[in-house]
């Protein structure tokens, strides 16, 4: 057991110095924007380790990692059997191009958590596999038109990067620059948790709406779950209407249970989603995605059908070894595991809202298992609208003092936090003490 004291100036010098020499190559300093901590300002820490709950910088500093590198990490850093794992797949040559009998072993694991999955394939990233469903779902359907929501983020594909959540709304930007309109015009981009909004699509497009892609759980506008009835009607609405409805859990999955949100909300769903997209956890920190669903769908991509889709590293075996090692632990240990993550979430979001309560802050904190969001705003938070009256002023006060204080979340007000199997109670008490001070830099 580690208890160290909370440092109450921690030094970012070595930080500082790598930050600048990166901002020499590399635009921004960074390879993904969030990372430059502009929403929060200050200079990033460079990681030069993680185990467990931890990250350690180049400064020496350690911090309780809440939000263990952006989802991935759900049973924790240098998690021992995914090492070993890796280290023996690294030993027999990182790539070959060629089929290995790990894929199919990867494939079983995901099929057995995801009984909507009758097939699959493996990309390298979220990206990939949300941009290869939505081709698929236009192939299969033979219809131009995709339906996504505000606050929504599928990876940066152009005709997915339409009012996309976290990383575009940090920023400020509708989208980005470089996607001319031409490619986004088949993508109506409506708001989360209205009805009405869909059921409008479809009768203004009869026909012409390939599928509804969505977070079944949003956590890139931060974290905002679905109203009851919400999923169910969207199934009943793209079976009434031909499309297919695609569950994006490349956050979610094995996340908020070993079958993801569609386990999660099994019974009040009214059927399963005809494709999904995975990520993150699936690899085990390194980089895969998926995207699979019925077979009669995934049976129209080459080599078998007319849909074309490929990659030079897709099934890549130190990538499969690792999400064998994660997906093995996490179905062997799953009832030991998702009961710990539901109460150590839950004692770390709840006592840092009664904090606040008790100073008089308005937080709205949205949870679903081990992902939340404290929304510095008095409003309920139900979509990417809601979560824009947050005062990211005081969020970026916060952030920097809680990183001060040891404890790093996530750089910007629209992301989710996450805890890790690897988290506890000595966890929940060092993020609640550097919380009391936090929340008091907050407001000041
Ligand atoms: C992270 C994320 C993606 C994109 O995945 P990358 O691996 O970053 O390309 C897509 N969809 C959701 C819901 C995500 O959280």
């Amino acid at each position: 057991m580690h208890f160290y004291t909370v440092n109450m100036a921690l030094s970012f010098v070595r930080s500082a110095e790598l930050q600048q020499r990166a901002e020499r190559f590399l635009p921004g300093g960074v390879d993904s924007p969030v990372r430059a901590f502009r929403a929060v300002g200050g200079h990033p820490p460079f990681v030069q380790s993680a185990a467990g709950a931890y990250l350690v910088d180049a400064d020496g500093n350690r911090f309780v990692d809440m939000f263990g590198s952006w989802g991935p990490m759900l049973l924790g850093h240098a998690f021992p059997p995914a090492v070993a794992a890796i280290r023996e797949a690294a030993g027999l040559s990182a790539s070959f191009g060629a089929s290995t009998a790990a894929e199919a072993d990867l494939a079983e694991l995901v099929e057995r958590c995801y009984p909507s999955i009758e097939k699959l394939r493996f990309v390298s990233s979220g990206t990939e596999a949300c941009m290869s469903a939505i081709r698929l779902a236009r192939g299969f359907t033979g219809r131009p038109f995709v339906i996504k929501f505000e606050g929504c983020y599928h990876g940066h594909a152009d005709a997915l990067l339409v009012k996309a959540g976290s990383g575009v709304a940090t920023f400020g930007i509708p989208g980005s620059a470089g996607v001319p309109a031409e490619t986004v015009m088949h993508t109506l981009a409506l708001p989360y948790n209205d009805l009405a909004a869909v059921e409008a699509a479809f009768d203004a497009h009869p026909e012409q709406i390939a599928c509804v892609i969505l977070e079944p759980v949003v956590g890139n506008a931060g974290t905002i779950p679905p109203l009851p009835g919400y999923l169910a009607a969207l199934r009943s609405l793209t079976r009434k209407h031909g499309a297919l409805l695609i569950f994006d859990e490349v956050m979610v999955g094995f996340r908020l249970a070993a079958g993801g949100a569609q386990e999660l909300f099994a019974s009040e769903l009214g059927g399963l989603p005809d494709l999904t997209t995975l990520g993150k956890i699936v690899g085990g920190g390194l980089p895969v995605g998926v995207f699979g669903g019925r077979a009669e769908i995934m049976d129209c991509l080459a080599p078998l059908g007319p849909v074309y889709q490929a990659g030079t590293l897709s099934g890549n075996p130190l990538a499969m070894a690792a999400g064998i090692a994660t997906l093995r632990a996490l179905l062997d240990g799953r009832s030991e595991i998702y009961p710990k993550l539901e109460k150590t979430t839950a004692a770390i979001a709840n006592g840092v809202a009664r904090l606040a309560a008790e100073l008089g802050i308005a937080l709205t904190t949205n949870r679903v298992g081990s992902m939340f969001t404290w929304f510095f705003t008095p409003e309920k938070v139900t979509d990417f609208a809601s979560a824009s009256t947050s005062d990211t002023a005081a969020f970026a006060r916060f952030h920097r003092a809680m990183l001060e204080h040891g404890v790093w979340l996530p750089p910007s007000q629209y992301e989710a936090a996450f805890v890790s199997a690897q988290h506890g109670e000595a966890e929940v008490d060092l993020v609640l003490n550097a919380a009391r001070e936090a929340l008091k830099a907050a407001i000041s």
